[in-house]
């Protein structure tokens, strides 16, 4: 009899097959008697096969094979029959948790690079059950894993020295970076909107060493592997995506999304008038809240999303409505609908939409344009004064808006906007954000007129 009680999913059922045979195949004497093992605690669904390698290890203490460590492990793997461990996801967070209970964590040897990443864990990495058995009865140190500087490789990024022309939209690009603006880019197929979108991870300031282990735990939850690198993450979902692709889920442990992925850097939406309005909702609460909540079968999980969300789209399905080139052929019904969907309530939680026109050909002929390495130095400047201030100016709330110093002529000119554009109260304070922005750019502490003025100009209609 080997029953396992306490909310098994069905890997972890198999795992008594697994455990049994990796038992044998180790060297040890399975004990054939009653075995009950208690998952606990009890009301928590248990789910995957990370539990194979605890498992093993209770049923060799209880049966007297191995001398129960003292103090304990924490311990996370998948038991091949051969006895062999293999990877599992999360391995970053049993560090983290290790270190907080003060105890050595076993983890697979492929799983232990990423955990090496949480300072101050004893971190020691397993090939098989056998060699496990060892390490936890301090016979054998186990595989130090190498620190690595783990971060995300940022995937197809560009440098705003590729380019040409479009200097509307450069600018937006780096207020957008310097406050954390969410950025709508509209214009015709071609014109370098998706370029430009990934220009935005060059030019943001590199993570810190938290970011950076936030980021690590988020991608070690979803099973991603992590390479060299220091800038913020870049994900770009396609319009096809499911949603628990891109909020989290999947079947057995809910599995963070590109959302997540993204978390601390950009989430680009290209083409977002092809996404299905029910995604584009499903992202809005999460995009506000920063965080995604995934509740089912009695497990609920949080996973963070702080991201800067950047849009792409056309303003009609072919595109061509608004390049005057007088090729659009679709019918003002069809452009309607698409401009429907764009008025939903994910896009107007864009601060900033911007018009990209085609390049002219003078720009095309003409010198790149300034590298994304110098606009780093005016985008970190105006982070430092955000910081020393208390937050990102994208966070700001509307009781510090408030507070902040405002010309009586920005103040003006926002008043008579308000009327005029018939802004919301949330767009008003979009706009205000914004201007904050523009105002920390050029090094000013009040914000005035002329700021005012630029910020409404990314606010124009679609
Ligand atoms: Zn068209």
């Amino acid at each position: 009899m080997f029953s396992l009680v306490g909310l098994p999913d069905t890997a972890v059922r198999e795992a008594k097959e697994r455990v049994r045979a990796a038992i044998s195949s180790a060297g040890f004497r399975f004990p054939y008697r009653r075995i009950t093992v208690n998952l606990a605690p009890a009301d928590i669904p248990k789910m995957g096969s990370a539990y194979d390698l605890p498992i093993a290890l209770g049923v060799l203490a209880a049966a007297g094979e191995i001398e129960p460590a003292a103090s304990g492990v924490v311990a996370l793997g998948e038991l091949a029959l051969d006895g062999t461990i293999r990877s599992v996801r999360g391995g970053l967070g049993a560090a983290i948790t290790g270190r907080a209970e003060g105890l050595p964590c076993l983890l697979p040897a492929t799983s232990a690079a990423e955990a090496s990443l949480v300072g101050g864990a004893d971190v020691r990495g397993v090939r098989s059950l056998a060699h496990a058995v060892a390490v936890a009865l301090g016979e054998d140190p186990g595989i130090r894993p190498s620190p690595v500087r783990a971060a995300v490789v940022t995937e197809h990024r560009a440098d705003l020295a590729e380019v040409r022309g479009q200097s509307a939209a450069r600018r937006a690009l780096e207020i957008a970076a310097a406050g954390g603006h969410h950025l709508l880019f509209h214009g015709p197929p071609g014109c370098g909107k998706t370029l430009m979108a990934r220009c935005l991870p060059g030019i943001l300031p590199t993570l810190t060493d938290d970011e950076r282990l936030d980021v690590a735990r988020a991608w070690s939850a979803a099973g991603r592997r992590l390479a060299a690198g220091d800038h913020p993450p870049f994900r770009s979902p396609h319009h096809s995506a499911t949603v628990a692709a891109l909020v989290g889920g999947g079947s057995g442990v809910p599995v963070p999304g590109e959302m997540t992925l993204a978390h601390h850097g950009v989430l680009f939406l290209d083409e977002i008038g092809e996404f299905p309005a029910h995604l584009l909702n499903t992202l809005r609460q999460p995009i506000e809240a920063g965080e995604v909540h995934i509740a089912r079968k009695g497990v609920s999980v949080t996973f963070p999303c702080d991201v800067q969300l950047v849009g792409a789209t056309n303003l009609c399905p072919c595109g061509h409505h608004e390049d005057g080139s007088g090729r659009c052929k679709c019918s003002p019904g069809a452009i309607e609908r698409y401009r429907r969907r764009l008025s939903g309530p994910l896009v107007d939680r864009f601060d900033m939409r911007v018009s990209v026109a085609r390049v002219e050909a003078d720009d095309l002929l003409g010198p790149g344009g300034e590298a994304s390495e110098s606009v780093t130095g005016r985008v970190a400047s105006a982070r430092q004064i955000q910081r020393d201030r208390g937050c990102l100016n994208r966070n700001l709330g509307r009781g510090a808006l408030d507070c902040l110093p405002w010309e009586s002529a920005a103040a003006d000119l926002l008043r008579s906007a308000l009327d005029r554009l018939d802004l919301t109260a949330r767009g008003w304070d979009r706009v205000r954000k914004v201007a904050r922005t523009i105002a920390d750019l050029g090094g000013d502490e009040v914000v005035g007129e002329a700021h005012v003025a630029e910020a409404l100009a990314f606010r124009g209609r679609l």
